[in-house]
């Protein structure tokens, strides 16, 4: 009987989901050369606070171009990396570059800015976590400082002694935490006041309808007294309209991110926004001439 089960079941799983499992394959495959081929390269989005307008920090993102497939988004294939253990190799390559990255536009002489860098379950669990992350701040000359990590809920709930002992030792090197996609995983309040993070980040998801839900425009206040009574900053994620960019400025909301200021873009375009944003403050137009 479970053979003829068996049976059935495997011809509704060739049917069904032979597309997504055999994509899966060919992915896998590709990942596990992709790095020592050079096929990812980081994106940085840069986080503003909702007051000076001003840009004070930028998140990393990884894209990876595939050589038939062409740019991969990290939702198809971070998953993979996580399930087959690559994402080890390919988070540590992506501290590395944002960490020398950052030093970089420091060196430039730009305004500092926060590197975020968004670390995943298999990455965090790892024994060597903090040996990673202390050799891509040696190996970079980064101030600790200057990094910061985005961990999920879900992320530190697995297990809860051990995340809360491992972020307490990230703090104490200097590097601050954030709560990514807040909101969508389930923290008690009692596990999130012991947590030793800096910003919870609103998810995006409550973002996108922020203007005419009701209900999104009061998990978005309550998340922010919430933030603010636990003397963290929040951020928004995935703000892509004026009328979000106002209603979070008018409830208090400290920092935004999202397409209305600016999309993911290469470091170049970081660089020539710190730029402007320095030329800005001065009082002067893109030739050194002043505004007014
Ligand atoms: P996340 O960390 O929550 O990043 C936010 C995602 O929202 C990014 O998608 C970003 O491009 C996108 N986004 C930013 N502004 C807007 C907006 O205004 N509207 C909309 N609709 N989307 C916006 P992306 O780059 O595709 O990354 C997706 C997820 O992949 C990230 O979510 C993060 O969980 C993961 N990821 C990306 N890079 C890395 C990485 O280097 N390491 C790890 N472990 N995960 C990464
Ligand atoms: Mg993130
Ligand atoms: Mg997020
Ligand atoms: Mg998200």
């Amino acid at each position: 009987r479970a053979k003829e089960m068996g049976n059935n079941n495997f011809q509704f799983y060739t049917r069904e989901m032979n597309a997504s499992v055999e994509e899966k394959l060919v992915l896998l495959e590709g990942l596990r050369g992709a790095l020592d081929d050079g096929q990812f390269h980081l994106l940085y989005q840069p986080k503003v606070d909702l007051r000076s307008g001003l840009i004070f920090g930028v998140e990393a993102l990884i894209r990876w171009e595939h050589p038939e497939h062409g740019v991969v988004s990290p939702m198809r294939f971070i998953g993979l990396a996580e399930e087959s253990g690559l994402i080890v190799a390919i988070g540590d390559w992506v501290l590395h570059t944002a960490c020398r990255q950052n030093k970089a536009w420091q060196d430039a002489g730009l305004a500092p800015v926060t590197m975020s860098v968004n670390v995943s379950p298999r990455q965090f669990e790892e024994k060597r976590l903090i040996d990673r992350v202390a050799a891509a701040l040696r190996e970079s000359a980064l101030p600790a400082a200057a990094l910061e990590l985005e961990v999920t809920e879900s992320l530190i709930m697995r297990d809860l002694a051990q995340s809360v002992g491992k972020m307490r030792e990230l703090k104490a090197m200097g590097i601050s935490l954030s709560i990514d996609d807040f909101g969508t995983g389930y923290s008690s309040l009692s596990a999130l006041k012991s947590f030793p993070i800096s910003t919870l980040k609103i998810d995006k998801s409550f973002v996108r309808e922020l203007a005419d839900n009701s209900d999104d425009q009061a998990i978005a206040m309550a998340v922010i007294s919430l933030g603010h009574m636990l003397n963290l900053r929040v951020i928004a994620e995935g703000v892509e309209t004026e009328q979000q960019c106002t209603f979070l400025r008018d409830n208090d909301c400290d920092e935004m991110q999202g397409y209305l200021f600016s999309r993911p873009v290469p470091a170049e375009q970081i660089a020539l926004l710190l730029e402007e944003q320095a030329r800005m403050q001065a009082g002067c137009d893109s030739a050194g001439r002043p505004l007014f």
